[in-house]
């Protein structure tokens, strides 16, 4: 997930770095902070409250394209190791599964911590 609030001035999102919650938000820069925008170069005072989680497409890809990767090395790894053997079939599932499984595993925590961040206000 990401962090980000919406620019007052021109409604760009900015991003906000290193929080998991709003509690910690709070602690670290208070209950209202000033934030400098990037694309305007305007400075404005937000709450925290109007700072709120959403999925990193870009993190999800990267999971998804290493996801891939182990996948496929895994098939490599199995395919080379069982040779004459026929539980090959065996081997597939696991390689095809177990990667998969983390990945969705990880989707389902994401989308978990973006529904905690974004339920919980100060
Ligand atoms: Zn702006």
């Amino acid at each position: 997930m990401k962090t980000v609030v919406q620019c007052k001035t021109c409604k760009k999102e900015i991003k906000i770095n290193g929080i998991d919650s709003r509690i910690e938000l709070k602690k670290i820069k208070g209950r209202e902070f000033e934030l400098y925008c990037d694309n305007c170069k305007q400075k404005n005072i937000y709450g925290v409250n109007s700072v709120y989680a959403k999925i990193s497409y870009f993190k999800y890809f990267l999971i998804l394209i290493i996801t891939t990767v182990i996948s496929f090395l895994l098939f490599i790894y199995f395919y080379k190791k069982s040779n004459h053997n026929p539980s090959i079939f065996y081997h597939l599932f696991y390689m095809i599964f177990v990667p998969w499984m983390f990945f969705f595993v990880y989707l389902k925590e994401e989308n978990k911590s973006i529904r905690n961040f974004n339920r919980y206000r100060i």
